[in-house]
């Protein structure tokens, strides 16, 4: 049995000026239930990572550690977006000596009162517990859709996804560290938490309706979110460019073959839609797999370069003379 362990509790946020503070009341609460069970030590902390938020997130966030110091923060020097934010968090966390961190989203659409139930799978030795959604009836249809189309090619392409698995999630402090000796700049968490192995369990929870502010997840994050998931995990799109080169080719011979035939028969007639369908199909082909290896060569590119993650701009409970 493991001792009341330091539990971080880490909240990315993107301009959440709406929420913050009401999410932070209900945080704090579940925070001193599991104080007074002795379920978590006392040095335990409530952790936000303010993502490059434009509105007074920070101010809340500055204003919250005044007021009590088990909220603190760090704030990235611009938006970097929820993997990278949640990734922060964790990192800062274990170097503050946390042995577990939970992540969670700061509008509390994850269940908080769930928590206590990763912790008892913490205790019980896991090192990674994984939050899974038990429906999905309070996102809109295009979501809900989109994502289940997403985790079935992303099994199709050989990625081995925690259905239905959201950033709610508990690690412990030698999983974060595995976690961080990733040096891809990619961070694509949902992918290589399952990845690094170690002793697991999910625990089930239910998601709620965001009670203020709007999603901070536009089209086109969740977008680059897809895209970075496929192209870090898998390079099957590569092979079906080869696929689609052979296939083509075959094509091609029979193709080959019956121009010669017709040609010997004497039938040489125009041939011209043959001949403008068989160039632009060609073409598009062409232009497709090229897009697809571009895609490659130019995240081998970025990650060549191994740039920082993000950088910490400040940090509350930091002394200023
Ligand atoms: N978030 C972030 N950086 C971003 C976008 C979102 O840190 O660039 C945070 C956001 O503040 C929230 C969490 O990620 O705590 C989930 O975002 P949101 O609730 O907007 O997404 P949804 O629940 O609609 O998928
Ligand atoms: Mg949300």
């Amino acid at each position: 049995m493991r001792k009341p362990a330091k539990l971080f509790i880490v909240l990315p946020c993107y301009n959440e000026e709406e929420i913050l503070e009401q999410s932070a009341r209900t945080v704090l609460e579940k925070y001193r239930e599991l104080l007074a069970e002795k379920k978590i030590g006392k040095k335990s902390r409530i952790l936000f990572v303010d993502d490059g938020s434009k509105d007074r997130t920070w101010e809340i966030i500055s204003a919250l550690h005044e007021e009590d110091p088990v909220f603190c923060g760090i704030r990235l020097s611009r938006n970097k977006g929820h993997q990278i934010a949640i990734y922060a968090g964790m990192d800062y966390a274990v170097s503050q000596g946390a042995h577990c961190v939970v992540t969670i989203d700061a509008d509390l659409q994850q269940d908080i009162d769930a928590l206590p139930r990763f912790l008892e799978k913490y205790y019980e030795g896991c090192d990674v517990v994984y939050g899974v959604r038990d429906s999905r009836d309070t996102d809109r249809f295009f979501k809900r859709t989109s994502a289940t189309i997403y985790y079935k090619i992303m099994r199709l392409l050989g990625c081995d996804l925690i259905e239905q698995s959201a950033d709610y999630r508990l690690l412990s402090d030698r999983a974060v560290k595995a976690l961080s000796s990733y040096k891809e700049s990619n961070l694509f968490i949902r992918g290589l938490v399952p990845e690094m192995g170690f002793q697991s369990d999910t625990v089930f929870f239910h998601v709620k309706e965001r009670e203020a502010g709007s999603s901070k997840y536009t089209l086109k994050k969740m977008l680059k979110l897809a895209i970075d998931g496929i192209t870090s995990f898998s390079i099957q799109p590569i092979r079906w460019v080869i696929l689609l080169g052979i296939l083509v080719f075959v094509i091609s011979v029979v193709m080959m073959i019956l121009t010669l035939v017709d040609h010997v028969r004497g039938v040489t007639v125009p041939g011209w839609s043959t001949l403008t369908i068989s160039i632009w199909f060609l073409g598009s082909v062409q232009l497709l797999s090229l897009g697809i290896i571009g895609e490659y060569v130019g995240r081998t590119y970025m990650e060549a370069k191994s740039r920082p993650r993000y950088f910490i701009s400040d940090e509350t409970g930091e002394e200023h003379d």
